[in-house]
């Protein structure tokens, strides 16, 4: 992966703080020059929270700023506060794999199957993918009889789903589409909602938009018992592209306060036990021998992928997996007001 390595010159780490972001030996964050944001909880629409703990940028593992992370006291979501600014998060997404010259780093198949098994038992119809990413979802629901659409930020992306598949993807936010009220029978948000600066809001778009009786599918990583566990360490925490790390239970709240009722639930038998594993100790090696921080592990070795399975399948069963899939339908009547 070609990335961008400000602040490293002839192979020496020096720290540069992107954000401008002034960290105090008290643990306060100091914004500066638009570079960082102030925001409440999206579901309490409160700003009342514990801190727990400071994140780095485990991908860009080079970028050595710490983001604050808090816990909202009312609900118990799970948030980095403050964050980057408008001006700023997009500088974090240089070399992040999720373009269309990357379609070799896709999620296969497989990992879309309990939203296509879902979706089976219902007559095909319109479905909409908010940020459609180099997911091979969409082609595979069009093969399925539905008429497909996504909205997408990458350019590269959406001619990619054009020319190959003849799928319309809108470039942009799903706001700026204008999409006409009561017009898709589905919407999937799939490895998305943790990226998006005002969840509630996208999730009110998607409700304004799906039909009566319309479902919306979620897939997001879940803040279980792993997560708990290894704290800033786990890799379902992709600070700063994550603003929010969710738990299926406050994934719920949010899609309640949002207009929709939780139907259905899905935990995919991962484990991230091993991966974060091999990833810290990797970190702690290179700060004992002074040097660069490890960067990201992509794929574990295959044996340490098959050893983690078990587990995965506990965790699953114990509904406290680190991947989980939230089934809702649209909501009778408008939500009650917070
Ligand atoms: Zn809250």
């Amino acid at each position: 992966m070609t990335v961008t390595r400000p602040g490293i010159e002839n192979g020496s780490a020096t720290v540069q703080n992107r954000t401008g972001c002034d960290i105090t030996a008290s643990g306060r964050v100091t914004p500066e020059g638009g570079s960082l944001e102030q925001a409440p909880c999206p579901i309490c629409g409160l700003s009342d929270e514990k801190f727990l703990f400071f994140a780095f940028d485990k991908m860009f593992s080079w970028r050595q700023e710490k983001f604050p992370v808090v816990r909202c006291r009312h609900c118990g979501l799970v948030y980095l506060n403050p964050r980057p600014s408008r001006q700023t998060r997009n500088l974090y997404y240089e070399g992040y794999p999720c373009r269309a010259d990357r379609m070799d780093q896709s999620q296969p198949l497989a990992h879309y199957q309990p939203v296509i098994d879902f979706l089976a038992r219902r007559s095909p119809g319109r479905i909409l993918d908010i940020g459609t990413g180099n997911s091979p979802f969409l082609p595979a629901m069009k093969e399925r009889g539905w008429e497909t659409f996504g909205t997408e930020i990458d350019a590269g992306l959406v001619d990619y789903y054009r020319s190959r598949y003849g799928i319309e993807i809108f470039e942009g936010e799903l706001e700026d589409a204008k999409l006409s009220s009561e017009s898709f029978d589905a919407v999937t948000i799939m490895g998305v909602l943790e990226h998006v600066p005002y969840p509630r809001l996208l999730l009110e778009e998607a409700g304004r938009i799906l039909k009566p009786g319309g479902v919306i599918i979620l897939w997001c990583f879940n803040r279980g018992a792993e997560a708990d566990l290894l704290g800033r360490y786990w890799l379902g925490f992709d600070t700063p592209r994550h603003f929010y790390s969710f738990s299926s239970k406050t994934l719920g709240r949010l899609l309640a306060v949002s207009g929709f009722e939780v139907t259905d639930s899905y935990y995919r038998p991962i484990s991230y036990l091993a991966h974060s594993g091999v990833w810290a100790a990797r970190r702690f090696r290179d700060r004992v021998l002074g040097r660069e921080p490890a960067a990201w592990v992509p794929n574990l070795p295959a044996f340490l992928q098959k050893m983690s399975l078990p587990l995965g399948w506990v965790l699953a069963r114990r509904e406290s997996g680190s991947n989980v899939y939230l089934f809702a339908r649209k909501a009778g009547r408008a939500p009650a007001a917070k």
